[in-house]
């Protein structure tokens, strides 16, 4: 039996849906219909100093005024931490995680050297809880941009997952719930390729599923940027869906013309989807 199609979009309530997002959540909304799969929406509020207020609620109205629909009741990760806690303690049985007494000012570089891998210094505190990176090579195929191979021990080094400020890292949270939804394609922007590999280990260290991973590229503003609030990206008209819609596409590579109505747009869209990208070979880099 083939695992049942489950996609997802994933936003954090970091601001208002924006073209970029737009972008991410059409292109798994697509894959996921093309599929005749099921699509999630899982909002991503683990990050209260991240959040702005209202956010979560504008994104879940945006995307209900533009046409998409979700197949079961949406997951907030702030009520799910009980998920990430037996997760953490699951790490710690088998001796794959560990305290880390640094201070942001003591590693310096992005990639960590090592310090507390052995243990902390005696009388330390620890701050962050991290994974214990073992030269696994990562080895992982994505269906828009192909093959890769990673040693994260290189880069970025053991990872946090437990951030010194107490709160779950997007890394573990992430991986959790991706198993216990059991989605099985994530679809999203490439500005994501980077952790992707961090992801596989922790699924495999949990001895959850590898699902498949297609990483559409991103809207960049002018400055080569991801588009964001800090770029300067606004918030999406919602009056205007259509045109929002069919400017998305375009980015996709797909032209949909004379569509009158939300839905005929969606229609033809998972139509042209399905007939360009269904199969993976015709993906750009694969
Ligand atoms: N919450 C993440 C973000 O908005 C996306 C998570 C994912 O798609 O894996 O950037």
């Amino acid at each position: 039996m083939t695992t049942p199609y489950i996609g997802r979009f994933a936003p954090s309530p970091t601001g208002p849906l924006h073209a970029g997002s737009l972008v991410a959540a059409m292109a798994s909304y697509l894959d996921a219909r093309a599929h005749r799969g099921q699509w999630l929406l899982r909002i991503e509020d683990i990050d209260p100093p991240r959040e702005v207020m209202g956010a979560s609620e504008l994104i879940i109205a945006t995307l209900a005024d533009y046409g998409f629909f979700w197949d079961a009741p949406i997951e907030f990760q702030s009520r799910r931490s009980a998920h990430y806690q037996q997760a953490f303690d699951q790490l710690l049985a088998i001796g794959q995680i560990y305290g880390c007494a640094c201070s942001r000012r003591e590693i310096g570089e992005r990639i960590y050297p090592g310090t507390c891998r052995n243990g902390m210094a005696a009388g330390a505190v620890a701050r962050a809880w991290r994974v214990r990176t073992c030269g696994q090579r990562i080895e992982w195929q994505d269906r828009w941009r192909g093959h890769f191979i990673e040693r994260i021990e290189d880069d970025p080094g053991d990872f946090v997952i437990k951030r010194a400020d107490g709160l779950w890292a997007y890394q573990l949270a992430v991986v959790v719930d991706d198993g216990l939804q059991r989605v099985s394609q994530i679809v999203r922007g490439d500005d994501l390729l980077e952790s992707t590999a961090r992801q596989i280990l922790l699924q495999q260290l949990l001895g959850l599923p590898r699902p498949t991973y297609l990483h559409v590229p991103v809207i960049r503003a002018s400055d080569g940027q991801k588009l964001s609030k800090q770029t300067g990206a606004t918030g999406l008209s919602r009056s205007a869906p259509l045109a929002e819609l069919a400017a998305a596409a375009r980015h996709l590579g797909l032209g949909i013309t004379g569509a009158d109505s939300i839905a005929a747009f969606w229609q033809q869209a998972t139509l042209t989807w399905a007939n360009r990208y269904l199969t993976g070979e015709n993906l750009p880099g694969s």
